[in-house]
C-alpha cells in the first residue's frame, strides 16, 4: 500500500504498514499488533505528543544509564522494528550492552530481530539464554553476563510481569509504555509515558551530550516514579475534561 503522504495520520499509519509487514515476515508476534493498538490509544488520550513530564523522564533515563555499571536494553520484536537505528544511537552514547527478550519466544524470532538490528549497527550480545527470571513461561529466559547480571535494564514496551520480576531481583527499570495504568509502568523504577519512537531518540540524544557530572546532578533530583505516572494521568484527564467541555 502507498500511504499519502498529506494523510492526517501519515506517521501512524507507516508504522501500522511496517509492523503489519514485520508480522508476515515472523518478527512481530501477531499478539505484537493488539500490544501497538493499546499503546495507540493511550497516545490519542494523551495527545501523540512527548509531554513535559516524560521529557523529563527521558532525561532521567538518559542520567541513569550514563551512570550504570552494568545497563542492559532488552529489545523485543516490535522494539526492534520501531526503533533500531535509534538503539544503536543509545548504546554508542551509553555503552548498553542490547539483549533479545521476548514474551513469544523462538529461536528463530530471535535469529530474526538479531539480524535486523545488527544490520542497523547495534552489537547485540549473544549467547545461551537460561531459564534465570522467577517467572513461569519462557518469559524465565535471559542471559547470564546480560539481563540477569544488570544493575539497571531499559525495557521498552515489557510485560509487567517481568518489569516485576526484574525489580524483585534488585534492578532499576526503566520502562517505555503509553499506558500509565499498566503494570509495567506501575512497578518501574523510571516509568517514561511515551510513544517508542519518540522516546528512544530523545534518551539517545540527551545521553549522547551529557557528562558523568551532569547526569550525577540530574539524579539528585529526579522526581519519584509517581510524579511521572500522576502528571500523565492529569494530563489524559484535562484533555478528556477540556473536549467534554
Ligand atoms: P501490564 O503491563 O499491565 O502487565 P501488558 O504488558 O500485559 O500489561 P501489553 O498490551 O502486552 O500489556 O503491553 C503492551 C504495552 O506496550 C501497552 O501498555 C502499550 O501501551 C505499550 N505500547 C505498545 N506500543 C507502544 C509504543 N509504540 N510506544 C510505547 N508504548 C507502547
Ligand atoms: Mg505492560
Amino acid at each position: 500500500m502507498t500511504i499519502p503522504v498529506d494523510h492526517p495520520r501519515y506517521h501512524s499509519l507507516c508504522v501500522r504498514e511496517s509492523l503489519a509487514k514485520a508480522m508476515q515476515d515472523g518478527i512481530v508476534a501477531p499478539e505484537g499488533l493488539c500490544a501497538h493498538g493499546r499503546g495507540e490509544a493511550f497516545d490519542y488520550l494523551l495527545g501523540e505528543v512527548t509531554i513535559p513530564s516524560a521529557k523529563k523522564a527521558e532525561q532521567c533515563a538518559a542520567a541513569l544509564l550514563r551512570v550504570a555499571k552494568h545497563p542492559v536494553i532488552s529489545v523485543n520484536g516490535n522494539t526492534a522494528v520501531l526503533s533500531a537505528p535509534d538503539i544503536a544511537w543509545l548504546q554508542k552514547a551509553t555503552g548498553a550492552m542490547v539483549e533479545v527478550g521476548l514474551f513469544h519466544r523462538t529461536e528463530e524470532r530471535i535469529r530474526m530481530i538479531t539480524d535486523l538490528l545488527t544490520a542497523c549497527g547495534v552489537v547485540v550480545l549473544q549467547g545461551e539464554a537460561e531459564r534465570l527470571l522467577p517467572l513461569s513461561h519462557d518469559r524465565a529466559f535471559c542471559l547470564r553476563n546480560g539481563i540477569y547480571e544488570a544493575d539497571l535494564v531499559l525495557v521498552p514496551l515489557e510485560d509487567g510481569d517481568r518489569a516485576q520480576a526484574l525489580i524483585e531481583l534488585g534492578k532499576e527499570v526503566i520502562t517505555i509504555d503509553l499506558n500509565p495504568l499498566s503494570r509495567t509502568s506501575r512497578s518501574a523504577t523510571l516509568p517514561i509515558i511515551d510513544e517508542v519512537t519518540r522516546a528512544m531518540p530523545a534518551i539517545a540524544s540527551y545521553a549522547a551530550s551529557m557528562t558523568v557530572d551532569e547526569a550525577v546532578s540530574i539524579l539528585s533530583a529526579m522526581p519519584q516514579q509517581s510524579w511521572f505516572l500522576q502528571a500523565a494521568l492529569d494530563t489524559i484527564s484535562q484533555r478528556l475534561s477540556h473536549v467534554l467541555d
